[in-house]
């Protein structure tokens, strides 16, 4: 039977005669159609995808050589551009809207062969922790299907988790994939701001988007970055590259934490616990790991909602139902009410709260009490983690401050679930990349992970770092069983 460690190890089988791709595309398909109840996926590529791996076999038999991703099979999260497939962020707005082109960054994985299986349900337009505001229903936990899988990459996430596909793409813009890596037990990475492109993804804050990268091991995340990350002419945003330095094995780190986190009342006591011992086992092998004040903890996720809100009050002004979107039926008299009867139709409530919330921080008279305050709690962050970065090599923290929660426990109280995120922003808020390691289990049975952080443009050391965490303490990483 197919079975699935990391890539490299599947792309020696293909040489090798001991697999195919085929077999490994209809392996996945049975995955999904065995665990449908997870409701992972919103549209599943089978035709082509069966088609796309038959003629990759072909090729190799024949010969051809074989390019990065050869085989790979993939999957999207629902906000991610791939020409003449349906996107339509799971909202009501978008149904049945389908792509005019493929985001490059996807297209720079079509180009290394990879087969995309489907695309996967997520959060409304990619807001929310529990993927609960999608039009398509909930998303299971596979540990335990009375749970959230996070969100709100949650599709994107259990597909990885559940065996559905080898690697899967979501986007974070406040933790949509570190979150859900960490409630599933994978592994769950955020590049820099501008180290991949974000033409083709659905926007929701676009000052904070970065598509980014669900998989089982650090090599499979590492080779998909690596040739996601190039420079694409339509993201004016993009870093140049420049040279990244990679952390060699056995180097000791210096790592830094905050107590400030370390000591939040939100933060499970088992999880501190854990990443407690993580720190000692860390300075008892060699490394240094220091505090670093953090003052500022409490108003990152304030600033957070505050800008993202803002800018999705923006970038979802052109929902309208003429430019894009859903339209109403009936004849209306003026232009507003028709506009009004679109977009209260189209949108989800949690979505219609954001963009009510993002158009009042930015109306006249509020303007510099709420957004212009926020843009500066934005600067003094990016200036204390350029300090930071001058003497540490990384950031160790929790990624969330508990385990995945059972469906419904934030239902009457937003502010609640917003304040969850109090770990994850800082990367976006920063632009700097961010990685969920699957490294725990707790005792009521979830995963949890800890999160990594580094400079800009560090994305190597990151993944670096990682591995040295797997290798000391690879004991404690999770599996899936069947
Ligand atoms: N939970 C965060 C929010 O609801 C994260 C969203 C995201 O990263 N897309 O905004």
């Amino acid at each position: 039977m197919f079975s699935f460690k990391n890539i490299s190890e599947y792309q020696d089988q293909l040489v090798g005669g001991h697999t195919n791709c085929v077999d490994a595309v209809t392996y996945y398909l049975d995955s999904i159609i065995l665990k449908k109840h997870l409701n992972a996926f919103v549209e599943v590529f089978k035709e082509e995808a069966l088609h796309k791996a038959a003629l990759l076999d072909k090729n190799r038999l024949e010969g051809l050589p074989m390019r990065k991703l050869h085989g790979v099979v993939i999957a999207i999260k629902d906000v991610i551009c791939y020409k003449d497939h349906k996107v339509t962020a799971s909202s009501a707005i978008l149904k049945d809207f389908t792509s005019l082109f493929t985001a490059p960054a996807l297209q720079f994985l079509l180009d290394e062969e990879a087969i995309i299986i489907g695309n996967c349900n997520c959060d409304e337009f990619a807001m929310g922790s529990t993927n609960e505001n999608s039009v398509y229903g909930n998303v299971l936990n596979a540990f335990d299907e009375t749970k959230v899988p996070g969100g709100s990459s949650g599709g994107s996430a259990v597909a990885v988790q559940a065996k559905m596909c080898m690697c899967s793409l979501g986007s974070d813009t406040g933790g949509s994939v570190r979150q859900p890596a960490d409630f599933c037990g994978v592994f769950g990475f955020k590049p820099g701001y501008g180290s991949i492109s974000r033409y083709g993804l659905l926007a929701y804050a676009s000052s904070f988007d970065q598509i980014g990268i669900f998989g089982n091991s650090t090599a499979d995340v590492r080779l998909l970055f690596s040739i996601m990350n190039q420079l694409d002419p339509m993201d004016s945003t993009m870093l140049p590259s420049k040279p990244m330095r990679e952390i060699l094995s056995g180097e000791k780190l210096k790592l830094c934490f905050f107590p400030q986190v370390m000591s939040h009342p939100s933060l499970d006591s088992e999880i501190k616990q854990s990443l407690n011992a993580l720190m000692s086992s860390l300075t008892e092998a060699g490394h240094t790991i220091s505090p670093v004040e953090f003052n500022l903890l409490d108003y990152v996720v304030p600033a957070y909602y505050v800008l993202t809100t803002a800018e999705a009050s923006s970038n979802l002004s052109r929902y309208d139902g003429v430019r894009y979107g859903h339209r109403a039926s009936g004849s209306t008299e003026d232009l507003d009410t028709f506009y009004k009867q679109n977009r209260s139709e189209g949108f989800g409530m949690e979505v219609k709260r954001r963009i009510l919330l993002g158009t009042f921080v930015l109306s006249t008279g509020y303007f510099d009490a709420y957004y212009s305050k926020a843009q500066k709690i934005r600067r003094l962050l990016v200036d204390q983690i350029n300090a930071i970065f001058k003497e540490y090599d990384a950031i160790v923290m929790p990624t969330v401050t508990a385990t995945a929660m059972p469906f419904g426990t934030n239902e009457e109280d937003p502010i609640a679930l917003y304040l969850a995120d109090i770990f994850t922003v800082f990367a976006n808020l920063t632009g700097i990349p961010a990685l969920s390691v699957p490294l725990f289990k707790h005792s009521n049975n979830m995963p949890f992970g800890v999160q990594l952080l580094t400079n800009k443009r560090n994305e190597l050391t990151l993944l670096n770092i990682a591995d040295t965490l797997m290798q000391q303490f690879r004991p404690g990483r999770v599996a899936l069983d069947g």
